[in-house]
C-alpha cells in the first residue's frame, strides 16, 4: 500500500448508528498521528511484514494498524481476514485467517458482538448465515465477486425445471438466494466428496464452470454445470506458466482450481487456497508460483522468506476494495452491516450446514 492510498483523518466524533441496541457506543475517530508510542507498540507487528511491506510505507499503515486493534478491543469485534487480504491487514489486524468456509465457522466459536469481515460481500454473507446473532459489518458493500454474480436464485429454480431430480450442489462462493435453493455447499476441498455424497450419476455442480470440470476429472459422477468464472483465476494461461517454468528451473506450480483446465494441466498441484498453502508448507520448495491471487503469495512469504515465490500478479479487484482506512470507519461507525432476510438465511443456512454435517 502506497502512502498516496490512506488519506489522513481529522479527529471527528461519529455517532454509533446501532447504540440502541445497548451493546454498541458511540466512539470518537482516533488519532492517526505516528508518534513514538505508536512506534514502539506496532514495532512487534511490522516485525511479521518486514520481508513483503518497506519500511517506508511503515509510519503511514501502524497509526491505521493500532487505532483498528485498541477499537476492536472496545467494541468487542474480530477480524476476519481472507487469504487474499493484503499483508497489513491479514497478519497485523486480522484475528481469524483463512478461506471462507474456515472464517465463518471460526467466527461462530469467537467470543465477540461484532465481526468485521475482510473480504467480499458473500463472505460476509456466509458469517451472517453461521454466526445470526453477532453483528456483521464489512468495510466496503461493493466488495462483490464475479462469480457470485454469474447466477442468481431464479437461476437455480430454472436449473431444477431443466433438470428435475438431479441435486445442486453450489459453491461457496456465491449469494445467500442461491445458497438457499440448493441442496448443499461445497469448497473447492470438499466438492468431490459433496457431489459424490448423493449417490447419483448426475450432479449439478455450479456455478464455476472450471471448479466443475476439474471436480469431473476425479469422478464418475456425470457433472453439468453454469458458465460462471473468477476472474481472476479465468485469466492465467498455460503459455504464461511454461514460460515462468522454463525461466525459472526447479520451479514448482501450485494451482487453483478455478482456475481454467489447462492451466490445471501444467499445475504440479492442484488445492484450495488452504490445500495451496498447506502444499507450500509441506513441502518447501525452493522456487514456488501460487496460480492464483497475488496477495495469498505475499502472505505466505511474509511466514516463509526461504521460498523464492515467483509471482505474476493477478489481483482481485473485490478484494482490494478492503483497506486500513475503511476497516477503521467500519469499527467507529459500525457500518457497512450486512443482513440476509431470515426466510432466506434459513434455508441457505441448512445447504452450508449439511456440507459442514458431510465433513464431520
Ligand atoms: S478472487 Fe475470484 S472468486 Fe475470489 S472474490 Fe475475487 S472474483 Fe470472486
Amino acid at each position: 500500500m502506497s502512502q498516496g492510498q490512506i488519506a489522513a483523518k481529522s479527529e471527528t466524533t461519529t455517532a454509533n448508528r446501532s447504540s440502541d441496541t445497548g451493546r454498541f457506543w458511540p466512539v470518537a475517530m482516533p488519532s492517526l498521528e505516528y508518534t513514538d508510542a505508536v512506534a514502539r507498540e506496532t514495532a512487534h507487528l511490522y516485525e511479521r511484514v518486514k520481508d513483503v511491506i518497506p519500511a517506508i510505507e511503515w509510519p503511514v499503515m501502524a497509526p491505521y494498524i493500532k487505532a483498528i486493534n485498541d477499537l476492536k478491543e472496545q467494541r468487542n469485534a474480530v477480524i476476519l481476514a481472507h487469504n487474499y487480504q493484503t499483508p497489513e491487514i491479514f497478519h497485523c489486524v486480522a484475528d481469524i485467517v483463512g478461506d471462507s468456509l474456515q472464517l465463518a465457522q471460526e467466527a461462530v466459536k469467537a467470543d465477540a458482538d461484532i465481526i468485521v469481515q475482510c473480504g467480499v460481500h458473500f463472505m460476509a454473507e456466509t458469517s451472517k448465515l453461521l454466526n445470526p446473532d453477532k453483528m456483521v459489518l464489512i468495510p466496503d458493500e461493493r466488495a462483490g465477486c464475479s462469480l457470485a454474480s454469474s447466477i442468481t436464485g431464479a437461476d437455480v429454480r430454472l436449473l431444477r425445471e431443466r433438470y428435475p431430480g438431479v441435486p445442486v450442489v453450489t459453491y461457496v462462493n456465491t449469494s445467500a438466494d442461491v445458497k438457499a435453493e440448493s441442496d448443499i455447499c461445497c469448497t473447492s476441498s470438499n466438492a468431490v466428496e459433496v457431489v459424490e455424497s448423493f449417490g447419483k450419476d448426475t450432479v449439478l455442480c455450479i456455478p464455476d464452470e472450471y471448479l466443475a470440470k476439474y471436480v469431473a476429472t476425479q469422478t464418475d459422477v456425470k457433472i453439468l454445470s453454469w458458465k460462471g468464472h473468477c476472474e481472476v483465476h479465468e485469466r492465467f494461461t498455460a503459455d504464461e506458466l511454461n514460460a515462468y517454468r522454463e525461466a525459472n528451473p526447479g520451479l514448482e506450480i501450485i494451482a487453483h482450481p478455478e482456475c481454467p483446465p489447462e492451466v490445471i494441466d501444467v499445475a504440479d498441484f492442484t488445492g484450495s487456497t488452504s490445500g495451496m498453502i498447506g502444499y507450500v508448507k509441506d513441502n518447501k520448495p525452493a522456487k514456488a508460483l501460487l496460480v492464483t491471487e497475488c496477495s495469498m503469495a505475499s502472505n505466505i512469504a511474509a511466514e516463509m522468506p526461504e521460498v523464492d515465490f515467483v509471482q505474476p500478479c493477478n489481483l482481485c479487484p473485490h478484494m482490494k476494495r478492503i483497506t486500513l482506512p475503511k476497516i477503521l470507519d467500519s469499527l467507529v461507525e459500525l457500518k457497512d452491516e450486512v443482513t440476509v432476510d431470515p426466510l432466506v438465511a434459513d434455508r441457505a443456512r441448512e445447504a452450508v450446514e449439511r456440507m459442514v454435517n458431510l465433513r464431520s
